[in-house]
């Protein structure tokens, strides 16, 4: 077939990558250490030790090319891999557009989204080592479910600290958790000191990703059987994405194509990674190729915040790591997307960033929304809201290559769907999705107390 009747472009299992790619070994300028958060010393392998597989403190820190991918990994990767790339014909024509738009779709995966690619691998090599259990946060609850589901497959237990609000809002992924065999309690909890220090000043408090964070890494220090797990933000999570961006590389070649520009929704940045990375080396060697990092207006790291060193957390437990940051106690307002409400962002991330290799845009709620409505009713798709906001932009896109008379090809990532996310739509759908300034005032405040390095 020619690559104008091509829909769904579809790679056999043979093709799932055999190699992570590690965009540390292609960087200007390598990333500044992590630093120890009380002494503010470059970090050592050893400080990782208490709550990090050794295999994946190495990959952490690894400036090899190609990293491989162990047998074990890829075959469970079968079951969803490689992931369709489709070409968004309806989406075109209703956009009268004259560009060609393409959308790889991490929705496929058991999970819903793409953060199954990297539980896989983060509890593999906690098995290999020995470790018993898995400790982790988690928002909205879809890390939770990747990496209970992950644990199930390796025969390891799994806690998940969920955020208290979204654990009484999304009730159903927490049946998914406790499904697979996980076992998912709200957070603020009484389990931990730290959890216990927050409900005795606030017993009311809806809670947040950093102070559930805080109580997941407490629980992995103070046990010998149990690691930590993070779902986004480090560079080994942001190594095993790239598995994305390699298979779209060559399911473009398959209908002859290149993008012009790659869009990803960001929230610690790991998607965005996933699909972008890959062309960095393209980027660097000449091609002309825009790789645009999509983030949401109330939660504008990127294109709000400062580069500077910060922790990852509100209790100050994890490593300080320099990143555009919206300050560790920035709370962003409740929106939609709560894959995307975190106030910090992947160092690597932010270092390509900085060098200008990567853009950022910030979009709203409510124009957002509009975007995720048309796709599912051209696409037929419903979006996760994260995934929207990547759409949102690859519309704007295509609108503007029409005014300016040109075609392009536009390439985004559909990190996941949304059907667990009905309760959102609703709102949306009834008026009550509000577009929230964000405000200048609360940013200079909480830059006030990043920390002094
Ligand atoms: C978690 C999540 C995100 C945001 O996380 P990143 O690490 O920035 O990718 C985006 N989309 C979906 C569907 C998610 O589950």
């Amino acid at each position: 077939m020619s690559r104008d009747e091509l829909t769904k472009i579809i790679l056999p299992e043979d093709k799932i990558p055999k190699f992570w790619y590690n965009v540390q070994a292609d960087m200007p300028h390598p990333l500044e250490p992590g630093l120890h958060p009380q002494t503010h010393q470059p970090l050592t392998p050893s400080d990782l030790e208490p709550i990090f597989a050794r295999e994946l403190i190495l990959q952490e820190v690894s400036s090899e090319r190609f990293i491989e991918i162990p047998r074990e990994i890829r075959e469970l990767y079968k079951q969803y891999r490689p992931s369709p790339l489709f070409r968004a014909r309806q989406l075109e024509a209703a956009l009268q557009s004259n560009c060609r738009i393409y959308y790889k779709y991490e929705g496929v995966s058991p999970v819903g989204s793409h953060k199954l690619n990297s539980a896989l691998p983060q509890v593999y090599f906690n098995k290999v080592q020995g470790i018993k259990r898995i400790s982790t946060e988690t928002g909205a609850g879809q890390w939770g479910t990747a990496l209970a589901l992950a644990c199930k497959h390796f025969g390891l237990e799994a806690m998940i600290y969920m955020v208290k609000v979204s654990f009484y809002q999304k009730p159903y992924r927490r049946s998914i958790m406790e499904l697979y065999g996980g076992r998912c309690i709200p957070s603020p909890s009484n389990l931990t000191e730290s959890g216990r220090q927050v409900l005795a000043r606030d017993p009311e408090t809806p809670g947040s990703l950093a102070i559930a964070i805080s109580e997941a890494v407490e629980d992995a220090v103070t046990r010998d059987d149990t690691n930590y797990s993070l779902g986004s933000v480090l560079n080994h999570v942001c190594l095993h994405q790239s598995i994305i961006g390699q298979e779209v590389k060559m399911q473009m070649e398959l209908v002859d194509d290149y993008p012009d520009i790659i869009i990803g929704c960001c929230g610690g940045g790991s998607n965005f990674a996933g699909i972008a990375f890959p062309f960095i080396p393209d980027k660097l060697a000449g091609k002309n190729i825009r790789l645009v990092a999509v983030e949401p207006a109330a939660c504008p790291t990127l294109t709000q915040g400062v580069y500077a060193y910060d922790y990852g957390d509100v209790a100050g437990f994890t490593p300080l790591m320099k990143m555009y940051t919206l300050g560790h106690d920035f709370i962003p307002s409740g929106i939609h997307a709560g894959g995307l409400r975190y106030h910090g962002e992947s160092p690597l991330v932010s270092r390509l960033y900085h060098d200008k290799l990567i853009e950022a845009v910030a979009v709203k709620q409510n124009p957002t929304f509009e975007a995720a409505m048309l796709f599912a009713q051209t696409e037929s798709i419903v979006p996760a809201p994260e995934s929207a906001h990547a759409i949102r932009v690859a519309i704007d896109e295509a609108l503007k290559a029409k005014e300016e008379g040109v075609s392009r090809t536009i390439v985004f990532n559909l990190s996941g769907h949304g059907h667990l996310d009905l309760f959102s739509y609703d709102k949306y759908l009834s008026g009550e999705t509000e577009d929230v300034e964000f405000s200048d005032a609360e940013l200079k405040e909480s830059l006030r107390n990043l920390p002094q390095i």
